[in-house]
Protein backbone atom coordinates (compact mmCIF):
# COMPACT_ATOMS: atom_id res chain seq x y z
CA UNK A 1 0.00 0.00 0.00
CA UNK A 2 1.40 3.44 -0.94
CA UNK A 3 1.96 5.69 2.12
CA UNK A 4 0.29 8.99 2.11
CA UNK A 5 3.28 10.85 4.11
CA UNK A 6 5.25 12.70 1.45
CA UNK A 7 8.16 14.51 1.71
CA UNK A 8 7.51 17.36 0.54
CA UNK A 9 7.19 21.22 1.04
CA UNK A 10 9.80 22.73 3.75
CA UNK A 11 8.71 21.20 7.13
CA UNK A 12 9.52 17.85 8.03
CA UNK A 13 5.85 15.60 9.57
CA UNK A 14 5.98 16.10 13.62
CA UNK A 15 3.67 12.55 13.65
CA UNK A 16 5.05 9.66 15.64
CA UNK A 17 4.42 6.42 14.83
CA UNK A 18 5.06 2.69 16.26
CA UNK A 19 6.90 0.67 13.71
CA UNK A 20 8.50 -2.73 13.73
CA UNK A 21 9.67 -5.30 11.81
CA UNK A 22 7.88 -7.58 10.10
CA UNK A 23 9.01 -11.46 10.64
CA UNK A 24 9.76 -11.31 14.07
CA UNK A 25 7.95 -8.22 15.45
CA UNK A 26 10.35 -8.17 18.45
CA UNK A 27 11.43 -4.36 17.31
CA UNK A 28 8.58 -2.01 18.39
CA UNK A 29 10.42 1.29 17.98
CA UNK A 30 8.35 4.39 18.15
CA UNK A 31 10.04 6.85 15.35
CA UNK A 32 9.50 10.61 15.62
CA UNK A 33 7.76 11.07 12.05
CA UNK A 34 7.56 9.04 8.70
CA UNK A 35 8.58 10.35 5.13
CA UNK A 36 8.05 8.61 1.91
CA UNK A 37 9.61 10.47 -1.06
CA UNK A 38 9.01 9.64 -4.18
CA UNK A 39 12.46 10.63 -5.97
CA UNK A 40 16.01 11.04 -5.86
CA UNK A 41 15.40 14.64 -5.58
CA UNK A 42 12.66 14.66 -2.96
CA UNK A 43 14.79 12.32 -0.98
CA UNK A 44 17.82 14.78 -1.26
CA UNK A 45 15.50 17.81 -0.22
CA UNK A 46 14.29 16.03 2.72
CA UNK A 47 17.94 15.12 3.88
CA UNK A 48 19.05 18.55 3.64
CA UNK A 49 16.11 19.55 5.91
CA UNK A 50 16.80 16.77 8.29
CA UNK A 51 20.21 17.83 8.63
CA UNK A 52 19.78 21.32 8.88
CA UNK A 53 16.98 20.76 11.92
CA UNK A 54 19.61 18.75 13.74
CA UNK A 55 17.38 15.04 13.50
CA UNK A 56 18.41 11.73 12.90
CA UNK A 57 17.64 9.80 9.72
CA UNK A 58 17.16 5.57 9.53
CA UNK A 59 15.62 4.49 6.44
CA UNK A 60 13.35 1.45 6.10
CA UNK A 61 12.35 -0.91 3.20
CA UNK A 62 10.30 -4.09 3.09
CA UNK A 63 11.31 -4.19 7.11
CA UNK A 64 12.68 -7.98 7.08
CA UNK A 65 15.54 -7.49 8.50
CA UNK A 66 15.64 -8.14 12.72
CA UNK A 67 18.18 -6.35 14.75
CA UNK A 68 16.87 -2.87 14.52
CA UNK A 69 18.97 -1.83 11.46
CA UNK A 70 16.25 -0.09 9.78
CA UNK A 71 15.29 1.91 12.97
CA UNK A 72 16.16 4.36 15.13
CA UNK A 73 14.26 5.34 18.20
CA UNK A 74 13.13 8.96 18.13
CA UNK A 75 14.65 9.08 14.68
CA UNK A 76 13.13 10.23 11.08
CA UNK A 77 12.18 6.94 9.12
CA UNK A 78 12.61 7.03 5.21
CA UNK A 79 9.78 4.98 4.38
CA UNK A 80 11.41 4.22 0.53
CA UNK A 81 7.84 1.85 -0.52
CA UNK A 82 6.82 4.83 -3.03
CA UNK A 83 10.04 4.43 -4.34
CA UNK A 84 8.81 1.73 -6.32
CA UNK A 85 9.89 2.91 -10.66
CA UNK A 86 11.59 1.08 -13.27
CA UNK A 87 14.55 4.52 -14.41
CA UNK A 88 15.52 2.43 -17.18
CA UNK A 89 16.09 -1.32 -18.73
CA UNK A 90 19.32 -1.80 -21.54
CA UNK A 91 17.50 -5.14 -23.30
CA UNK A 92 20.90 -4.86 -25.24
CA UNK A 93 23.35 -5.19 -21.55
CA UNK A 94 20.79 -6.90 -19.77
CA UNK A 95 20.69 -3.89 -17.11
CA UNK A 96 18.18 -2.17 -15.01
CA UNK A 97 17.71 0.80 -13.21
CA UNK A 98 15.40 0.78 -10.30
CA UNK A 99 14.62 2.86 -7.68
CA UNK A 100 15.64 1.16 -3.95
CA UNK A 101 12.10 0.88 -2.98
CA UNK A 102 10.93 -1.54 -5.87
CA UNK A 103 10.08 -5.41 -4.18
CA UNK A 104 11.10 -7.78 -6.02
CA UNK A 105 7.90 -9.27 -7.74
CA UNK A 106 7.22 -5.92 -9.48
CA UNK A 107 10.88 -6.31 -10.88
CA UNK A 108 10.36 -9.91 -12.16
CA UNK A 109 6.66 -8.94 -13.59
CA UNK A 110 8.32 -6.30 -15.36
CA UNK A 111 11.18 -8.09 -16.96
CA UNK A 112 8.59 -10.89 -17.51
CA UNK A 113 7.05 -8.15 -19.74
CA UNK A 114 9.91 -7.80 -21.85
CA UNK A 115 10.46 -11.14 -22.18
CA UNK A 116 10.78 -12.76 -25.41
CA UNK A 117 9.16 -16.64 -26.24
CA UNK A 118 13.35 -17.24 -26.27
CA UNK A 119 13.55 -16.21 -22.65
CA UNK A 120 14.55 -12.37 -21.98
CA UNK A 121 16.26 -11.27 -18.77
CA UNK A 122 15.86 -12.59 -14.93
CA UNK A 123 16.92 -11.54 -12.09
CA UNK A 124 20.25 -13.12 -11.01
CA UNK A 125 19.37 -14.06 -7.07
CA UNK A 126 16.99 -13.24 -4.50
CA UNK A 127 15.82 -13.70 -0.80
CA UNK A 128 14.51 -17.20 -0.24
CA UNK A 129 10.99 -17.34 2.43
CA UNK A 130 9.96 -13.77 1.43
CA UNK A 131 9.31 -11.38 -1.17
CA UNK A 132 7.83 -8.25 -0.42
CA UNK A 133 11.69 -7.26 0.17
CA UNK A 134 13.43 -4.25 -1.43
CA UNK A 135 16.10 -3.89 -3.35
CA UNK A 136 17.50 -0.98 -1.55
CA UNK A 137 17.55 -3.27 1.50
CA UNK A 138 18.92 -6.59 -0.49
CA UNK A 139 21.91 -4.16 -1.68
CA UNK A 140 22.04 -2.67 2.32
CA UNK A 141 22.39 -6.37 3.63
CA UNK A 142 24.48 -7.34 0.50
CA UNK A 143 21.71 -10.42 0.82
CA UNK A 144 22.37 -13.85 -1.11
CA UNK A 145 19.71 -16.76 -2.55
CA UNK A 146 19.87 -20.10 -3.59
CA UNK A 147 22.93 -19.58 -6.24
CA UNK A 148 25.57 -22.66 -6.32
CA UNK A 149 28.24 -20.37 -7.67
CA UNK A 150 27.27 -17.20 -6.72
CA UNK A 151 28.87 -14.68 -4.48
CA UNK A 152 26.55 -12.26 -2.63
CA UNK A 153 24.27 -9.57 -4.03
CA UNK A 154 27.09 -6.63 -4.50
CA UNK A 155 28.04 -8.96 -7.55
CA UNK A 156 25.02 -8.43 -8.75
CA UNK A 157 25.04 -4.33 -8.94
CA UNK A 158 26.55 -2.34 -11.43
CA UNK A 159 26.32 1.10 -9.65
CA UNK A 160 24.05 2.81 -7.31
CA UNK A 161 22.57 6.45 -6.85
CA UNK A 162 23.35 7.41 -2.97
CA UNK A 163 22.08 10.45 -1.02
CA UNK A 164 25.67 11.15 1.06
CA UNK A 165 25.21 12.61 4.41
CA UNK A 166 26.42 15.94 3.35
CA UNK A 167 22.86 16.06 1.06
CA UNK A 168 24.20 15.41 -2.42
CA UNK A 169 23.39 12.72 -4.77
CA UNK A 170 26.67 10.67 -6.28
CA UNK A 171 26.82 7.93 -8.32
CA UNK A 172 28.94 4.84 -6.56
CA UNK A 173 30.39 2.21 -8.42
CA UNK A 174 33.63 0.13 -9.04
CA UNK A 175 35.25 2.96 -10.32
CA UNK A 176 33.76 6.29 -9.10
CA UNK A 177 33.46 6.25 -5.59
CA UNK A 178 34.36 3.02 -4.82
CA UNK A 179 35.02 3.44 -1.55
CA UNK A 180 31.42 4.19 -0.75
CA UNK A 181 30.25 1.75 -2.93
CA UNK A 182 32.40 -0.85 -0.92
CA UNK A 183 31.09 0.63 2.57
CA UNK A 184 27.54 0.92 1.42
CA UNK A 185 26.77 -2.13 0.19
CA UNK A 186 26.72 -4.13 2.82
CA UNK A 187 26.50 -1.00 5.07
CA UNK A 188 23.03 -1.37 6.71
CA UNK A 189 21.96 2.01 5.85
CA UNK A 190 24.69 4.05 8.03
CA UNK A 191 26.69 6.03 4.60
CA UNK A 192 24.16 7.08 2.64
CA UNK A 193 20.04 6.83 1.02
CA UNK A 194 20.37 4.42 -1.53
CA UNK A 195 17.90 6.34 -4.18
CA UNK A 196 18.07 3.85 -6.75
CA UNK A 197 20.35 1.14 -8.66
CA UNK A 198 21.73 -0.92 -11.84
CA UNK A 199 20.84 -4.20 -11.58
CA UNK A 200 22.94 -7.17 -13.91
CA UNK A 201 20.51 -9.75 -15.19
CA UNK A 202 21.17 -12.98 -16.36
CA UNK A 203 19.47 -14.70 -19.35
CA UNK A 204 15.99 -16.10 -18.35
CA UNK A 205 15.93 -20.17 -18.88
CA UNK A 206 13.83 -23.03 -18.11
CA UNK A 207 15.43 -25.29 -15.10
CA UNK A 208 14.49 -28.80 -14.33
CA UNK A 209 13.94 -29.92 -10.50
CA UNK A 210 15.81 -32.86 -9.41
CA UNK A 211 15.07 -33.98 -5.98
CA UNK A 212 17.21 -36.63 -3.90
CA UNK A 213 17.18 -37.45 -0.41
CA UNK A 214 20.53 -37.34 1.11
CA UNK A 215 22.81 -36.95 4.86
CA UNK A 216 24.85 -34.14 5.93
CA UNK A 217 28.12 -35.54 5.35
CA UNK A 218 27.29 -35.65 1.26
CA UNK A 219 25.39 -32.51 0.50
CA UNK A 220 28.47 -29.74 0.42
CA UNK A 221 30.03 -32.75 -2.24
CA UNK A 222 26.50 -33.32 -4.07
CA UNK A 223 25.67 -29.88 -4.25
CA UNK A 224 29.22 -29.29 -5.59
CA UNK A 225 29.15 -31.76 -8.07
CA UNK A 226 25.58 -31.21 -9.31
CA UNK A 227 27.06 -27.66 -9.75
CA UNK A 228 29.88 -28.56 -12.00
CA UNK A 229 27.31 -30.82 -14.26
CA UNK A 230 25.16 -27.15 -14.86
CA UNK A 231 22.81 -26.51 -11.97
CA UNK A 232 23.15 -22.78 -10.90
CA UNK A 233 21.03 -23.41 -7.90
CA UNK A 234 20.26 -25.27 -5.08
CA UNK A 235 19.88 -26.35 -1.49
CA UNK A 236 19.86 -28.88 1.06
CA UNK A 237 16.56 -28.25 3.25
CA UNK A 238 17.24 -30.74 6.53
CA UNK A 239 15.30 -32.41 9.26
CA UNK A 240 13.49 -30.03 11.96
CA UNK A 241 12.47 -32.84 13.51
CA UNK A 242 15.10 -33.10 17.11
CA UNK A 243 13.45 -36.37 18.55
CA UNK A 244 14.36 -38.18 15.55
CA UNK A 245 17.93 -39.82 14.87
CA UNK A 246 18.95 -37.76 11.67
CA UNK A 247 17.48 -34.40 13.40
CA UNK A 248 19.83 -32.21 11.33
CA UNK A 249 21.36 -34.95 9.92
CA UNK A 250 19.66 -35.91 6.34
CA UNK A 251 17.49 -33.61 4.33
CA UNK A 252 16.33 -32.54 0.90
CA UNK A 253 18.74 -31.76 -1.80
CA UNK A 254 16.96 -29.71 -4.47
CA UNK A 255 18.92 -28.73 -7.57
CA UNK A 256 18.05 -26.88 -10.78
CA UNK A 257 19.67 -27.40 -13.94
CA UNK A 258 18.99 -25.93 -17.57
CA UNK A 259 16.87 -27.73 -19.48
CA UNK A 260 18.54 -28.61 -23.13
CA UNK A 261 16.23 -25.53 -25.41
CA UNK A 262 15.87 -28.99 -27.71
CA UNK A 263 14.44 -31.12 -25.14
CA UNK A 264 10.98 -31.58 -26.51
CA UNK A 265 9.74 -32.40 -23.17
CA UNK A 266 10.95 -29.59 -21.14
CA UNK A 267 12.10 -26.46 -23.35
CA UNK A 268 11.61 -22.79 -23.51
CA UNK A 269 8.70 -22.96 -25.31
CA UNK A 270 6.91 -26.35 -23.37
CA UNK A 271 3.69 -25.95 -21.54
CA UNK A 272 3.53 -27.45 -18.05
CA UNK A 273 1.09 -29.82 -17.29
CA UNK A 274 -0.64 -29.10 -13.80
CA UNK A 275 2.16 -28.00 -11.67
CA UNK A 276 2.55 -29.40 -8.12
CA UNK A 277 2.82 -26.15 -6.30
CA UNK A 278 2.31 -25.75 -2.41
CA UNK A 279 -0.68 -23.32 -1.75
CA UNK A 280 -1.09 -20.76 0.84
CA UNK A 281 -3.17 -23.19 2.78
CA UNK A 282 -0.43 -25.87 2.56
CA UNK A 283 2.05 -23.13 3.79
CA UNK A 284 -0.33 -22.40 6.74
CA UNK A 285 -0.69 -25.44 7.52
CA UNK A 286 3.35 -26.52 7.42
CA UNK A 287 3.62 -23.57 9.53
CA UNK A 288 1.27 -24.67 12.30
CA UNK A 289 2.65 -28.34 12.04
CA UNK A 290 6.69 -27.13 12.28
CA UNK A 291 5.29 -25.92 15.77
CA UNK A 292 2.99 -28.59 17.21
CA UNK A 293 4.48 -32.14 15.11
CA UNK A 294 7.69 -31.63 13.44
CA UNK A 295 7.65 -35.05 12.70
CA UNK A 296 4.10 -34.62 9.97
CA UNK A 297 5.42 -31.74 9.45
CA UNK A 298 8.89 -32.51 7.80
CA UNK A 299 7.17 -35.68 6.51
CA UNK A 300 5.12 -33.47 4.64
CA UNK A 301 7.03 -31.34 3.49
CA UNK A 302 9.43 -34.46 2.10
CA UNK A 303 6.61 -35.74 -0.09
CA UNK A 304 5.92 -32.16 -1.79
CA UNK A 305 9.26 -32.04 -3.07
CA UNK A 306 9.57 -35.60 -3.89
CA UNK A 307 6.62 -35.46 -6.07
CA UNK A 308 8.14 -32.38 -8.00
CA UNK A 309 10.96 -33.97 -8.98
CA UNK A 310 11.87 -33.26 -12.54
CA UNK A 311 9.30 -30.69 -12.69
CA UNK A 312 10.42 -27.59 -14.50
CA UNK A 313 10.29 -23.70 -13.47
CA UNK A 314 11.80 -20.57 -15.01
CA UNK A 315 14.52 -18.93 -13.77
CA UNK A 316 12.78 -15.26 -11.74
CA UNK A 317 9.43 -17.13 -11.11
CA UNK A 318 10.89 -20.45 -9.07
CA UNK A 319 12.48 -17.62 -6.89
CA UNK A 320 9.30 -16.23 -5.61
CA UNK A 321 8.22 -17.71 -2.36
CA UNK A 322 4.72 -17.92 -0.54
CA UNK A 323 4.60 -15.46 2.16
CA UNK A 324 2.13 -16.16 4.78
CA UNK A 325 1.29 -12.46 6.39
CA UNK A 326 0.61 -13.15 10.20
CA UNK A 327 1.77 -16.40 9.87
CA UNK A 328 2.02 -16.69 13.66
CA UNK A 329 -1.81 -15.48 14.53
CA UNK A 330 -3.03 -19.65 13.99
CA UNK A 331 0.08 -20.52 16.31
CA UNK A 332 -0.44 -18.05 18.89
CA UNK A 333 -4.13 -18.49 19.49
CA UNK A 334 -3.79 -22.39 19.29
CA UNK A 335 -2.83 -24.74 21.66
CA UNK A 336 -3.52 -22.62 24.47
CA UNK A 337 -1.25 -20.19 23.67
CA UNK A 338 1.70 -22.76 23.83
CA UNK A 339 3.32 -21.59 20.76
CA UNK A 340 2.51 -18.24 20.90
CA UNK A 341 5.47 -15.54 20.18
CA UNK A 342 7.39 -15.89 16.25
CA UNK A 343 10.38 -16.88 14.57
CA UNK A 344 13.83 -15.52 14.39
CA UNK A 345 16.07 -16.48 11.76
CA UNK A 346 19.99 -16.72 12.35
CA UNK A 347 22.60 -17.61 9.13
CA UNK A 348 25.77 -19.15 10.05
CA UNK A 349 28.45 -19.66 7.94
CA UNK A 350 30.93 -22.99 8.01
CA UNK A 351 33.87 -24.26 5.68
CA UNK A 352 32.36 -26.52 3.54
CA UNK A 353 34.47 -29.19 4.82
CA UNK A 354 32.98 -28.56 8.10
CA UNK A 355 29.46 -28.22 7.49
CA UNK A 356 28.19 -32.29 8.36
CA UNK A 357 30.20 -31.20 12.13
CA UNK A 358 28.55 -27.73 12.23
CA UNK A 359 25.17 -29.50 11.97
CA UNK A 360 26.07 -32.26 14.37
CA UNK A 361 27.26 -29.70 16.67
CA UNK A 362 24.39 -27.34 16.21
CA UNK A 363 21.62 -30.79 16.88
CA UNK A 364 23.00 -31.01 20.30
CA UNK A 365 23.48 -28.20 21.21
CA UNK A 366 19.86 -27.17 20.02
CA UNK A 367 18.33 -29.78 21.55
CA UNK A 368 20.08 -29.34 25.02
CA UNK A 369 18.59 -25.98 25.01
CA UNK A 370 14.94 -27.23 24.07
CA UNK A 371 15.34 -24.93 21.11
CA UNK A 372 12.39 -25.51 18.67
CA UNK A 373 13.21 -25.59 14.85
CA UNK A 374 11.12 -24.63 12.27
CA UNK A 375 12.82 -24.75 9.09
CA UNK A 376 16.41 -24.91 7.98
CA UNK A 377 18.47 -24.97 5.15
CA UNK A 378 22.18 -25.15 3.72
CA UNK A 379 23.08 -23.17 0.66
CA UNK A 380 26.25 -22.78 -0.79
CA UNK A 381 28.38 -19.45 -1.08
CA UNK A 382 31.22 -17.72 -3.07
CA UNK A 383 33.36 -15.31 -1.09
CA UNK A 384 32.98 -11.89 -1.51
CA UNK A 385 36.01 -9.48 -2.71
CA UNK A 386 34.02 -6.13 -2.91
CA UNK A 387 32.44 -5.04 -0.10
CA UNK A 388 34.26 -3.42 3.06
CA UNK A 389 32.80 -5.75 5.62
CA UNK A 390 32.31 -8.84 4.03
CA UNK A 391 30.18 -12.00 5.49
CA UNK A 392 31.48 -13.79 3.01
CA UNK A 393 35.06 -13.83 3.95
CA UNK A 394 35.26 -17.40 2.04
CA UNK A 395 33.47 -20.03 -0.15
CA UNK A 396 31.73 -20.83 2.84
CA UNK A 397 28.34 -23.42 3.64
CA UNK A 398 25.76 -21.12 4.51
CA UNK A 399 23.09 -22.76 7.18
CA UNK A 400 19.77 -21.00 8.15
CA UNK A 401 18.12 -21.82 11.20
CA UNK A 402 14.71 -20.51 12.05
CA UNK A 403 13.98 -20.83 15.47
CA UNK A 404 10.68 -20.07 17.88
CA UNK A 405 10.77 -17.47 20.49
CA UNK A 406 8.49 -17.01 22.94
CA UNK A 407 7.88 -13.25 23.47
CA UNK A 408 8.84 -12.63 27.20
CA UNK A 409 11.96 -11.93 29.10
CA UNK A 410 12.60 -15.89 29.79
CA UNK A 411 11.89 -16.35 26.05
CA UNK A 412 14.26 -13.64 24.86
CA UNK A 413 16.88 -14.87 27.17
CA UNK A 414 16.73 -18.30 25.81
CA UNK A 415 16.86 -17.27 22.25
CA UNK A 416 19.93 -15.14 22.97
CA UNK A 417 21.56 -18.37 24.33
CA UNK A 418 20.64 -20.67 21.78
CA UNK A 419 21.86 -18.07 18.56
CA UNK A 420 24.88 -17.11 20.87
CA UNK A 421 25.67 -21.04 21.12
CA UNK A 422 25.32 -21.58 17.21
CA UNK A 423 27.62 -18.53 16.44
CA UNK A 424 30.29 -19.95 18.93
CA UNK A 425 30.07 -23.33 16.96
CA UNK A 426 30.42 -21.56 13.99
CA UNK A 427 33.77 -19.60 15.32
CA UNK A 428 35.21 -22.65 16.26
CA UNK A 429 35.29 -24.54 13.00
CA UNK A 430 36.30 -21.33 11.70
CA UNK A 431 33.03 -19.62 10.54
CA UNK A 432 31.67 -16.88 10.98
CA UNK A 433 27.47 -15.38 11.66
CA UNK A 434 25.68 -12.64 9.44
CA UNK A 435 24.40 -9.59 11.00
CA UNK A 436 20.72 -9.16 9.81
CA UNK A 437 18.90 -11.14 12.25
CA UNK A 438 19.34 -10.16 15.68
CA UNK A 439 21.78 -8.14 18.01
CA UNK A 440 22.59 -11.22 20.64
CA UNK A 441 26.35 -10.96 19.87
CA UNK A 442 28.69 -9.73 22.03
CA UNK A 443 31.84 -7.48 21.49
CA UNK A 444 34.34 -10.71 20.86
CA UNK A 445 31.86 -12.41 18.36
CA UNK A 446 31.31 -9.22 15.91
CA UNK A 447 34.76 -8.78 15.85
CA UNK A 448 36.33 -12.44 15.77
CA UNK A 449 33.55 -12.52 12.52
CA UNK A 450 33.92 -9.03 10.92
CA UNK A 451 37.42 -8.02 12.10
CA UNK A 452 36.84 -4.56 10.04
CA UNK A 453 33.91 -3.60 12.50
CA UNK A 454 36.21 -1.19 13.77
CA UNK A 455 37.65 0.60 10.55
CA UNK A 456 33.85 0.64 8.99
CA UNK A 457 33.19 2.50 12.22
CA UNK A 458 35.95 4.80 11.61
CA UNK A 459 35.33 5.29 7.87
CA UNK A 460 31.28 5.98 9.03
CA UNK A 461 32.73 8.64 11.26
CA UNK A 462 34.89 10.35 7.88
CA UNK A 463 32.10 10.10 5.68
CA UNK A 464 28.70 10.90 8.40
CA UNK A 465 30.72 12.87 10.86
CA UNK A 466 27.27 14.39 12.45
CA UNK A 467 26.21 10.63 12.58
CA UNK A 468 23.01 11.72 10.49
CA UNK A 469 22.43 7.89 9.51
CA UNK A 470 21.66 6.29 12.47
CA UNK A 471 19.66 3.14 13.84
CA UNK A 472 19.01 1.32 17.21
CA UNK A 473 21.32 -1.53 15.45
CA UNK A 474 24.50 1.13 15.15
CA UNK A 475 24.03 2.04 18.39
CA UNK A 476 24.24 -1.61 19.96
CA UNK A 477 27.11 -2.04 17.64
CA UNK A 478 28.95 1.09 19.72
CA UNK A 479 27.87 -0.18 22.68
CA UNK A 480 29.02 -3.61 22.41
CA UNK A 481 32.59 -2.21 21.31
CA UNK A 482 32.71 -0.10 23.88
CA UNK A 483 32.11 -2.52 26.50
C1 LIG B 1 11.39 -14.57 5.97
C2 LIG B 1 12.71 -13.97 5.62
C3 LIG B 1 13.51 -14.60 4.69
C4 LIG B 1 14.77 -14.08 4.37
N1 LIG B 1 15.55 -14.75 3.47
C5 LIG B 1 16.78 -14.29 3.20
C6 LIG B 1 17.62 -14.96 2.27
O1 LIG B 1 17.23 -15.97 1.71
N2 LIG B 1 18.85 -14.45 2.02
C7 LIG B 1 19.30 -13.31 2.64
O2 LIG B 1 20.42 -12.90 2.37
N3 LIG B 1 18.51 -12.65 3.50
C8 LIG B 1 17.28 -13.11 3.79
N4 LIG B 1 16.49 -12.43 4.67
C9 LIG B 1 16.99 -11.16 5.23
C10 LIG B 1 16.60 -10.02 4.32
O3 LIG B 1 17.11 -10.24 3.04
C11 LIG B 1 17.17 -8.70 4.79
O4 LIG B 1 16.65 -8.43 6.04
C12 LIG B 1 16.87 -7.55 3.82
O5 LIG B 1 17.55 -6.41 4.20
C13 LIG B 1 15.41 -7.25 3.84
O6 LIG B 1 15.08 -6.24 2.90
P1 LIG B 1 14.06 -5.14 3.33
O7 LIG B 1 13.63 -4.41 2.13
O8 LIG B 1 13.00 -5.74 4.20
O9 LIG B 1 15.01 -4.22 4.21
P2 LIG B 1 14.75 -3.52 5.61
O10 LIG B 1 14.57 -4.58 6.65
O11 LIG B 1 13.72 -2.51 5.53
O12 LIG B 1 16.17 -2.83 5.81
C14 LIG B 1 17.32 -3.63 5.92
C15 LIG B 1 18.55 -2.74 5.93
O13 LIG B 1 18.66 -2.05 4.71
C16 LIG B 1 18.69 -0.65 4.93
N5 LIG B 1 18.02 0.00 3.81
C17 LIG B 1 16.80 -0.28 3.29
N6 LIG B 1 16.55 0.51 2.23
C18 LIG B 1 17.63 1.31 2.08
C19 LIG B 1 17.97 2.35 1.18
N7 LIG B 1 17.15 2.74 0.20
N8 LIG B 1 19.16 2.97 1.32
C20 LIG B 1 20.02 2.60 2.30
N9 LIG B 1 19.75 1.62 3.17
C21 LIG B 1 18.56 0.98 3.08
C22 LIG B 1 17.99 -0.44 6.26
O14 LIG B 1 18.37 0.75 6.88
C23 LIG B 1 18.48 -1.67 7.02
O15 LIG B 1 19.76 -1.42 7.52
C24 LIG B 1 15.24 -12.91 5.01
C25 LIG B 1 14.43 -12.27 5.97
C26 LIG B 1 13.19 -12.80 6.28
C27 LIG B 1 12.35 -12.14 7.34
Amino acid sequence: MKSEVHCSGSTLPALSELVNDKHSRLNPTLVKSRVAPVSAGNMVDFVRMARAAGEKICVAGGRHAMGGQQFLDRGILVDTSNLDKVLHFDGEQGLIEVQAGMRWPQLVDYLRGTATTGGGWAIRQKQTGCDALSIGGALSANIHGRGLRQAPFVSDVEEFKLVTASGELINCSRRENAELFSLAAGGYGLFGLIASATLRLAPRRRLRRRVEMVGADCAVATLEERAAAGASHGDFQFNIDDQADDFLQSGILSTYAPVDPDDGAGGDTAVQSPRKELSEEDWRELIYLAHCDKKKAYDKYVRHYQNTDGQTYWSDVFQLSTYVENYHAAIDHGHGGRHAGSELISELYVPRSMLAVFLRDAAALLRAQGSSVIYGTVRLIEKDTETFMPWAKESWACIVLNLHVEHSEQGLAAAKKSFSGLIDAAIALGGSYYLTYHRFAQRRQLLTCYPQLEAFLRLKQVYDPQDLYMSDWYLYLLNELRS
